[in-house]
């Protein structure tokens, strides 16, 4: 058996093209193109440094982890240089699986607990399993007495995913970030891990509520620059509930910021809030992650006449009932249609609330909750029931939104 057990010695190729993740322009990679790079000469790495992958080359040794792996295999032991993640690199762990060629050494036991995916891939990774033993069979690369597994996906997705299995993502007492949420859904959906699938929609869901009258930070504008984001994260996920908040936010945003592109929508890493939430690593995202695919940038753009032409129905004129012009009713004064006419220019019209064509929700509310009608001369009995009139065209509005994603 030869003394180099990887099967891949292309060592020049830069990892990002090799593996066809081109359109990520924020990543980091490991930095080394020689990582693969495998030498009896030099010697694997104990610990990693904090802040870049740790490399071979820094050349601290582990003997003992070299005499364990050669006493439990009985294979030739070969030395590693690649990028072990400072994080999530165990010294006793028995499997390593490589993303965007960082590699990540963790239990396999756990993994596949988890996950039918990891189940299925490690079913040869357990202790005393791992070495490929058979020259004539496919050639299995081995490090460190540990199989190698490669995943094609992200190396921040997978990191969310060990945070929450080995690290703190599930028991910290800060509000998690929509960055660590979206990326542990997407590892959580992609790789089988059905449990922290839920947990992480569960808690997107808080913030991004399909309950018109939820208090999420969502509906109060705080989560405006994901909306796209969470768009392409539902799609891609299947997580269905949170396209409706999501396209109403797009819709309700881009009058604000009309000329709003997937480039001007992408967030900044470093925002205030960023710093107060937990982020499972620094906070990077590509273009990707917030480009609107073609049909629903469609339908973002027919919610967007929708919204307006609705609100511009309801705003236009006052509401026209005919308990309004009841008789009996209005006995004592003008009747409530002849007030609304009156006052409905100043109330409504001129307002600077109206202007936001594309809110009809909040503006409806405002309607509804924001307007003392009898204060300006309008009936009890007529004020309640034009603000059940109003909080209906407010659901129904909400309701259409479902219809049309
Ligand atoms: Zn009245």
């Amino acid at each position: 058996m030869s003394s180099s057990d990887t099967s891949d010695s292309d060592a020049s190729t830069h990892p990002e093209s090799r593996q066809g993740h081109a359109s990520i322009s924020t990543d980091k990679s490991p930095k080394s193109h020689q990582s693969r790079k495998r030498t009896t000469a030099s010697r694997p790495s104990a610990s990693g440094d904090t802040s870049t992958p740790n490399h071979g080359s820094t050349s601290i040794s582990d003997n003992n982890n070299q005499k364990r792996a050669k006493m439990e295999s009985n294979t030739p032991v070969v030395a590693f240089t690649g990028a072990k993640h400072e994080k999530f690199w165990f010294d006793d762990g028995n499997v390593i699986i490589r993303v965007e060629d960082w590699h990540f050494r963790v239990y396999s036991a756990l993994l596949r607990s988890k996950s039918v995916f990891f189940a299925g891939l490690l079913v040869d990774a357990q202790p005393g399993a791992a070495i490929d033993i058979n020259p004539s069979g496919p050639r299995k690369e081995v490090i460190m007495g540990c199989r190698v597994f490669e995943l094609q996906g992200k190396k921040r997705h997978f990191t969310a995913l060990l945070d929450a299995l080995f690290g703190s993502l599930l028991t910290t007492e800060k509000p998690i970030s929509y960055f660590t949420l979206s990326c542990l859904l997407r590892a959580a959906h992609r790789w089988g891990f059905p449990e922290y699938e839920v947990w992480a929609r569960t808690r997107l869901e808080r913030d991004w509520s399909s309950d018109l009258d939820s208090d999420s930070r969502c509906m109060s504008g705080a989560l405006d620059r994901y909306a796209a984001g969470v768009i392409v994260l539902a799609q891609e996920c299947r997580a269905s509930e949170l396209l409706r908040p999501a396209f109403y936010r797009l819709v309700n945003r881009s009058v604000r910021d009309p000329d709003c592109t997937p480039t001007q929508v992408l967030p900044s890493a470093s925002s205030n809030t960023d710093n107060l939430e937990y982020n499972h690593e620094t906070v990077q995202w590509s273009v990707d992650d917030f480009r609107l695919s073609y049909d629903d940038a469609n339908t973002l753009n027919a919610l967007f006449k929708y919204a307006a032409v609705k609100w511009r129905d309801y705003s236009s004129k006052p509401l026209s009932r005919d308990f309004l012009s009841d008789k009996a009713r209005h006995k004592k004064g003008p009747s409530c249609d002849q007030v609304l006419k009156r006052i409905w220019h100043s109330l409504v019209t001129e307002s600077t609330f109206a202007d936001d064509v594309h809110d009809p929700i909040s503006n409806l509310k405002k309607l509804a909750d924001g307007i003392d009608w009898e204060g300006n001369g309008v009936c009890a009995l007529c004020a309640d029931q034009c603000r059940k009139i109003w909080r209906e065209q407010r659901h129904h509005i909400w309701s259409v939104l479902t219809s049309s994603i």
